[in-house]
């Protein structure tokens, strides 16, 4: 018996715990107790997070679609033919032909590697990570306000507040452990306050909880930063000192002293919330998918952004806008550069200076990488066919997770070559030309970066199964069969050096220091720097130092319910499942826990429609039509329903494509729908 300490894979909260080897098998999980992150605590996705590894139906051999039928290759043939497909596709149609589709479940070293041989291989930037539909606004957004995309402050901060303000985020389910804190906060006294549509079970935890329209954020913060500037609860010395655009804002939030018609909120209650907030010493913002997940996601962000900036709320301890990052390595992922407009570490690839640098660190002719903000992940499933011929996913299910599975399937099938990469045959493995078994988190080493900027040690603790490969090692093969010259590593450790040579921001953030169990926040510039927990201290990361208060105009949502379609969808995740289930379905305690989809209706609404609990549904939307259980209860309002993002067939077979203008965010949290009984034959 061995223990492996390793980092959970699962939320962005990134949790420290014991992988318990026996044999060469995962055969449990124990907590590690020194973790400063989560306490030797773990959720129940933790706690059974070694189940999948070992399961029966795991990729093992590369699979070749011949004939309509996939067959068994070897690794030769079938990267032989993936190189082949992707070089002739780029030396015939060029740069924009292909699309690189990059996870935020796997380790930072595959994430760089991945968008290295995009860059270095094709001179191509369409290559972006599943950030995009959960965080893109907040990279977006909190650059554009703060200088930097990242959260301000550590997780445990939180016990540092006098008010926590928690706003579109379900905590208790979508990141337990922080979750937890906040429940540590409540035992200490600290007010919180929780804005949500939903009754939550974060929103339990509330003294105040607010409950407002579905994705009219602008509008009701707009409201609270009215009543703050009018009962001069502003921070002036701080606007004053280290901000610019307040004019702007105080203009725009001039119209915006009731919103009662907009958000259903009475406008004593806002008042009374945003004096709250103004007038605690040290308040924090903890947001999430509520936020971003909308077609005003950026702006919602950056309203986030104007409320601590107004009050002076940034840059020191119990302070701060924290988004709480969706999947493990959703951070890293946008910090490794698998992005469509940024190198490593945010580095522009529109700057000639950086492409210039990366030509140089990557052997490339000067002038030769691209100075175009490449397709983002939705934008390339769009471009399916044109100008996108080929397309390679890595740990991604975009035929359950992205908007409208319909519009996603039929994209796939205009593809003339799609690799799938992955561990376990997914829906999306369908539409694969050549699909390649890679190794899960518990095979191989690396790092993950948490939603705290805190980056963390993944460690190897067993072999893949069959004839299945560390993903960083197919890269390298890969990296080989094309030609490419830079690749030649002999471990995740030697691309986390590669990516700190090129990165400054990481340059001092060696393995060796990472072993230790508090490990390191970025940025951490060189290997004497203690690293950065708390972000904009004494000046934003904006070029100039200041922070940009921008006044925001509140717009609806692309798709509001109507006669045709009365309900409004909102879509979320649960807390026994994670992304489309692939792994936590194969924990048993989980798949038992939430074995089917469900959808949440207001207990007038289902009376009405003479619906039970318990009862199958049919939810129907423009794009497409979902089977659920009802669950009927108060804790959605009348008029909305509630449907978790995991299952196939699921939430997505409804969610809308529209996109947000700023960071090409789907509005994957609201769309208008119907539900009706199921009758026979129906
Ligand atoms: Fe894993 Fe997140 Fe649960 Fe921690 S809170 S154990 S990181 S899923």
């Amino acid at each position: 018996m061995r223990y492996v300490q390793t980092t959970c894979p699962y939320c962005g909260v990134g949790c420290t715990l014991n992988l318990v080897v026996n044999d060469g098998k995962l055969v449990g999980v124990e907590p590690y107790r020194r973790s400063p992150i989560n306490e030797g605590k773990l959720c129940p996705k933790g706690m059974t997070c070694h189940e999948f590894v070992h399961s029966p139906d795991r990729l093992t051999k590369p699979l070749i679609k011949k004939d309509g039928e996939f067959v068994e290759a070897s690794w030769d043939e079938a990267l032989d033919l993936v190189a082949k497909k992707l070089r002739e596709t780029s030396d015939k149609y060029g740069p924009k032909s292909l699309g690189f589709q990059v996870s935020c479940r796997t380790p930072n070293e595959e994430c760089y590697i991945m968008q290295k041989i995009a860059r270095v291989g094709f001179l191509t930037n369409n290559v972006d990570n599943c950030a995009r539909i959960c965080h893109g606004p907040s990279v977006a957004g909190l650059s554009l306000s703060f200088g930097s995309g990242a959260a301000t402050n550590p997780f445990e901060d939180v016990l540092n507040s006098n008010l926590l303000l928690v706003w579109g985020s379900n905590a208790v389910e979508a990141h337990p452990l922080v979750g937890r804190r906040i429940a540590q906060a409540k035992l200490k006294g600290i007010p919180i306050i929780v804005i949500d549509p939903r009754y939550s079970p974060t929103a339990r935890l509330a003294d105040d909880w607010v409950r407002f329209n579905p994705s009219t954020h602008i509008a009701l913060a707009n409201s609270m930063m009215y009543w703050i500037i009018k009962e001069g609860k502003h921070d002036k010395e701080f606007i004053e000192k280290r901000t610019k655009g307040f004019d702007d804002l105080k203009k725009m939030v001039e119209k915006y002293a009731d919103v009662e018609n907009i958000t259903g909120v009475p406008t004593e209650k806002v008042r009374e919330i945003a004096l709250k907030y103004a007038e605690a010493k040290n308040a924090v913002i903890i947001y999430c998918l509520g936020i971003t997940e909308l077609t005003t996601g950026t702006d919602n962000v950056r309203s986030m952004g104007n409320l601590a900036m107004l009050t002076g709320n940034i840059g020191r301890p119990g302070v701060g806008v924290n988004p709480l990052r969706g999947q493990n390595n959703v951070q890293g992922a946008c910090d490794m550069g698998a992005y469509p407009n940024v190198y490593s570490g945010y580095q522009k690839c529109e700057d000639p200076a950086a492409r210039k640098k990366m030509e140089t660190a990557w052997g490339l002719k000067e002038g030769s990488l691209p100075d175009w903000y490449g397709s983002t992940l939705t934008e390339q499933i769009n471009e399916c066919g044109d100008p996108i011929k080929a397309m390679y996913i890595f740990a991604l299910n975009p035929v359950v997770s992205y908007p409208d599975s319909n519009h996603v399937k039929r994209s796939l099938e205009k593809l003339d070559f799609l690799v799938v990469q992955d561990i376990f045959w997914t829906e999306t493995c369908e539409y694969a030309d050549v699909v390649l078994p890679g190794a899960s988190f518990a095979e191989k080493d690396g790092t993950f970066t948490s939603g705290e900027r805190r980056i963390n040690r993944v460690r190897k603790a067993v072999d893949p199964p069959g004839d299945a490969k560390e993903d960083w090692e197919i890269f390298v093969l890969l990296a080989q069969k094309l030609g490419l010259k830079g690749f030649d590593f002999k471990s995740p450790q030697e691309i986390w050096d590669d990516m700190r040579k090129v990165t400054p921001s990481m340059a001092g953030c060696s393995y060796a220091r990472l072993e230790k169990p508090e490990s390191l926040h970025w940025p951490c510039p060189t290997e004497e720097h203690p690293g950065t927990p708390i972000l904009h201290v004494d000046k934003f990361s904006a070029p100039d130092g200041l922070g940009t208060f921008f006044g925001l105009e509140y717009r609806p949502p692309a798709e509001v319910a109507d006669a045709e379609y009365p309900f409004t969808l909102m879509t979320g995740r649960l807390i026994f499942h994670y992304h489309t289930r692939t792994q936590t379905d194969r924990a048993r305690i989980l798949h038992y826990e939430v074995p089917e989809n469900y959808v949440q209706i207001n207990t007038e609404d289902a009376k009405r429609l003479n619906i039970v609990r318990g009862e199958k549904v049919k939810v129907r939307s423009r794009r497409g039509e979902s089977i659920a259980v009802a669950r009927v209860t108060d804790e959605v309002g009348p008029g909305v329903l509630f449907m978790a993002m995991h299952f196939p067939e699921g939430a997505n077979a409804l969610t809308n494509t529209a996109l947000d203008p700023l960071s090409k965010m789907p509005e994957l949290k609201h769309c208008a729908v119907t539900v009706e009984k199921i009758k026979e034959g129906n």
